[in-house]
Parts: structure tokens; sequence; C-alpha cells
């Protein structure tokens, strides 16, 4: 299939799209509409000569957001709609063209992601009002985990959370982890062995990635499992809401607003969710901020030693993220709290990675497992998934 397509990631106020070519080196479109429902929705983005525009879009939903995104393809018509959805539970272990049953199976998984599932929906139904022409396509954050093992997917809970209400480990970032682990299988001379995985960003996540599969990661029945995130707690004790509650009285809603929002980088600097602002008040002295990068850091090794026992060798570790690619901070703290590993950081290498490049940052020669940059591609990656389902049905 050698025409566009395009990619959406429908919030529940916001449409973020792509649309990107069959071939990698071609420029995209793309955008964000946001605030939709309210007076201030625009539609942000820039187009094929680099021009940023800003449209204001006022009241607008999501059709009309879609309408007007569709004014901004410059009269390139998309083949197909490749749309990233949160949670597929445990039906889909690979994209799915949409129809009705998949549409009513993500409705069941809604209950698993109450505050995505029914936005992607909403932006199902969308698009197929606007473009009902076009196959369209499902491409899940889950899917890629769905080779996870019993031994990591199951909390050690009674059989019935599990057989009854899907209380497992799912693990999110999908297309991001096999992004990353794929491209390095093509540019490492280890090809498809084991791979570590880092996404770090807003959101963090790792993962254990053996032969192209995923093995074990560090999300589990939502986002919030695992590492310290920008807002978000990752791991905390699961006594930690029963304490909350007969301690200080507090709602389930007020702990998971504060475990979702108010904690993270955000939490433990007192200070901001951006790493950028957190490396800088570090840089100054500020304790708060001091102790959010060592937590973060700390949590990420811890995460990355616990996931190489789902690997038989370990051939490398992959950064990537808005962290990972642009924090030489960051990669030095994690690797040096990682000795047992052999890994061999070149400092120079490391420094000089910024957004954008891909690379390894070994020392020349190091014969241990290597250490990759990579910057993620989500989007491109979607649109592949796409491009291959639709082909696949034809
Ligand atoms: P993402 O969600 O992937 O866009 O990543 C957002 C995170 O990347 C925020 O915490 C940013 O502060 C962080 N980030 C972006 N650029 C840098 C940088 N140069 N150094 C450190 N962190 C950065």
């Amino acid at each position: 299939m050698n025409v566009p397509v395009l990619v959406i990631n429908c919030g529940s106020s916001s449409i973020k799209y792509a649309l990107i070519d069959s071939d990698p080196e071609a420029p995209r479109l793309a955008g964000l509409a946001e605030r939709l429902g309210s007076a201030d929705a625009c539609l942000k983005g820039k187009n094929s000569t680099g021009e940023r525009f800003n449209q204001p879009l006022p009241n607008a939903d999501h059709t009309q957001a879609l309408s007007a995104i569709l004014e901004r393809l410059e009269g390139r018509i998309p083949g197909a709609i490749g749309h990233r959805i949160v949670h597929g539970g445990e039906q889909f272990t690979q994209a799915a063209l949409i129809d009705d049953s998949v549409v009513s199976a993500i409705q069941s998984t809604a209950a698993l992601a109450p505050l995505h599932n029914p936005a992607n929906l909403a932006g199902i139904a969308a698009t197929q009002k606007v473009f009902p022409e076009l196959p369209q396509v499902a491409v899940f954050d889950t899917a890629f985990h769905q080779s996870l093992p019993p031994t990591a997917y199951r909390y050690a809970l009674p059989e019935s959370l599990y057989a009854e209400h899907g209380i497992r480990r799912y693990g999110f970032h999908g297309t991001s982890h096999a992004f990353v682990s794929q491209r390095a299988a093509t540019l490492s001379v280890r090809g498809a062995g084991g791979w570590l995985t880092a996404h770090l960003g807003n959101g963090c996540s790792t993962c254990a990635v053996w032969n192209n599969q995923s093995k074990d990661t560090s999300m589990g029945l939502t986002p919030l499992e695992g590492l310290v995130m920008g807002t978000r707690s990752g791991d905390v004790d699961p006594g930690l809401h029963a304490h909350l509650h007969r301690q200080l009285g507090w709602s389930l809603n007020q702990i998971d607003d504060v475990l979702n929002k108010q904690s993270g980088l955000l939490g433990l600097s007192g200070l901001t969710n951006d790493m950028r602002e957190v490396e800088e008040a570090a840089e100054e002295g500020h304790e708060g901020a001091l102790l959010a990068l060592n937590v973060f850091c700390y949590r990420i090794a811890k995460s990355l030693a616990a996931l190489s026992c789902a690997l038989p060798t370990l051939d490398g570790i992959i950064f990537t993220g808005g962290i990972g690619e642009n924090s030489p901070i960051v990669r030095r703290r994690v690797i040096d709290l990682l000795p047992h590993f052999g890994f061999a950081l070149n400092e120079e290498s490391n420094e000089a990675m910024i957004r954008g490049q891909e690379g390894k940052l070994d020392v020349e020669n190091h014969e241990g497992p290597e250490v990759w940059v990579i910057p993620t591609d989500e989007e491109g990656r979607i649109a592949m998934e796409t491009r291959q389902c639709v082909e696949a049905q034809a």
C-alpha cells in the first residue's frame, strides 16, 4: 500500500494526528486539535513547508476537528487510518481491522482503561463519519506485551480476580518498546537477542525483549505501576491505599488523584514534573530536585536489573522517550547503578547525543552488552502496523 496512513491518537478533548507516507524519508504532516468542546478549541500543526498554523475551532467536537484536519492534509488522501488504542485487554495480540466486533471488544475493555478507551472509541466513530470509505485499524498499546508469560503477568491474588475480572499485568507503551527493540535488532550486530528498553518520557516504563517479543515490563494493570514518572508515583506499597483511607480519611478518588497527578518527579521535587527543570534545580543544589533525580534513576536501574531475569542473555540497553533521548545525566546515572552488567558508556558519545539522534554509546571495541539511544517513533510504528493489517486483509 503506497498511499499515506493517517495516524490518530484521540483523547477525551484532543486529537493528535500525523499523515505518514510509506517512504520513511517523506515529510510528515502532523498536528494537534485540543480543548475540543470548549470555546478555546483549536487546531495546531505544521504544513509540508514546515510553516506552523494555529486555527481556532470554537466549540468544535471530534467530528468537526477531523474535518478541519482533513483540510490540512494538502490534498494528500490517506489510504487507511491507524488508531492508537490504549487497552486491548487479552483479546488483541496485534493490530486489528476495525469492524463492529472489534469496536465491541474495545468497549468491553473500557473498564480497564476508563479514561482512554471511551475517548479512543469516540475517535473511531468520528473518523468513520468523516472518512466512511477508508479502512480503519486499531493498534493497541498493550498488544506487544501479550507475549508475557503468566509468571510475569499474574499478580499473586485470588485466581477469580484474574479469571472473572481480568486483573493481571498488561503493560503499556508497547508500540514504543516494539519499535526501538526492533530497530536495535536491525542496527546492532547482535540482532534480535535480549534487549532491555527504557521508555522515559512523561510516562515511563521498561521492558525486557527477547527475540522481538516482550517478556516482562514495568507497567501493570494500569500505567501507574513501575517507574517514577512526571506526576505518577509508580510502585508503592499496595497497603498504602488502605493506610491513607484509614489514617487520613482519604477517598479512593483522592488517592487516585494524588498517585496519578501529584506524585512522581513533581511530588518528590515539590517543583515540577519536567525533567529539564529538575536537572537545572538539582544543579543549583535544590534538595527536592536532587532527591527526585536520585530516586528516578535508582528506580529505573532497579527495574532494569529485575527485568534482566526475563532474558536468557543480555545484548544491550536502549534509552528512548524525551528523557531517554535527551538526558546524558539520567543515562550516565542509570548505567553507573548497574555495575554488574558490564556496560561501558563512552562519556563523550553520551554527552553528544541529543534529540532526534540515534546511536551506540559504548567505548570502542567493548565486548559487554551495548548501550543505545534510539528515538522512538510510535506514530511511524502505528502507520506500519496499519499498512500490514490492511495488506493482510486484501
Ligand atoms: P516525552 O513525554 O517523551 O515528550 O518526554 C517529556 C520529558 O522529556 C519531560 O520530562 C522533559 O523535561 C524531558 N526532556 C525533554 N528534553 C530534555 C532534555 N534536554 N534534558 C532532560 N530532559 C528532557
